[in-house]
């Protein structure tokens, strides 16, 4: 067996097993394998085993590893996890089917007018400046009811969630806290949070959409 479906299977095993112990009706979280920088000889173990959810973080690089691929397998759900410019929306648009990246006016109005030339709509999260970073991207929580209206009702975006990048040299347990609040507070279903250092610590809040590369497909170079 391949590496990366054997460190996949581990990674579902070890989820199953902590929702388990947790005795609640947590939801079994989609585990998104990060494949950027990855070559498909790595991915291809993991489509043929039946793994729905793949993660890029550059249109360009997404479009040459995925633009056949996807033909092959029309079912695969392809997210866009990373920044998101706007010259590239159109070709965002056409391949994924989730972008979690959704941080500004400005690309929801780009999303939005490039939705209905294609008369396609991809499913949105927005991605949420939880530790205030001036470096990070992020609708801070303070804009996030305003934001959210604009998005959905002048805009007709269909927004399914909240998105974050957490600081990593801090108690990362708050954050996803503060994350989950959110969604409780808000007609929001979905979370996207918890990387291969910390998902496990995204489960305990509920997290419902896991982010993991380097755990499944080893170190990017
Ligand atoms: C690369 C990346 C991940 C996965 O990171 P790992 O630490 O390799 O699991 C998750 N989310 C985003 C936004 C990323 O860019």
């Amino acid at each position: 067996m391949h590496n990366s479906l054997s460190n996949l299977i581990e990674i579902q095993k070890e989820i199953q097993l902590k929702i388990n112990t947790k005795n609640s009706t947590t939801k079994i979280p989609k585990i998104i394998a990060v494949t950027k920088t990855h070559p498909m000889t790595s991915i291809l173990p993991i489509i043929n085993h039946g793994h729905l959810d793949y993660g890029e973080n550059k249109v360009q690089e997404a479009m040459e590893k995925w633009g056949n691929i996807k033909i092959d397998f029309q079912h695969l759900n392809l997210h866009m996890i990373g920044k998101l410019q706007s010259n590239k929306v159109k070709y965002a648009i056409s391949l994924f089917q989730y972008i979690h990246s959704l941080d500004s006016l400005k690309l929801a109005e780009k999303i939005s007018s490039e939705q209905i030339k294609q008369n396609k709509k991809v499913k949105l999260f927005i991605q949420i400046n939880i530790g205030e970073e001036i470096q990070k991207n992020g609708i801070y929580i303070s804009n996030l009811k305003e934001f959210y209206k604009k998005c959905v009702q002048d805009l007709g975006l269909d927004v399914i969630g909240l998105m974050c990048l957490p600081p990593n040299n801090d108690n990362v347990s708050s954050y996803f806290l503060k994350m989950q609040n959110l969604i409780t507070n808000s007609d929001l279903k979905e979370l996207s949070m918890g990387m291969s250092s910390d998902y496990l610590q995204a489960l305990d809040f509920n997290s419902t959409y896991l982010r993991i590369g380097s755990k499944i497909f080893g170190q990017r170079n």
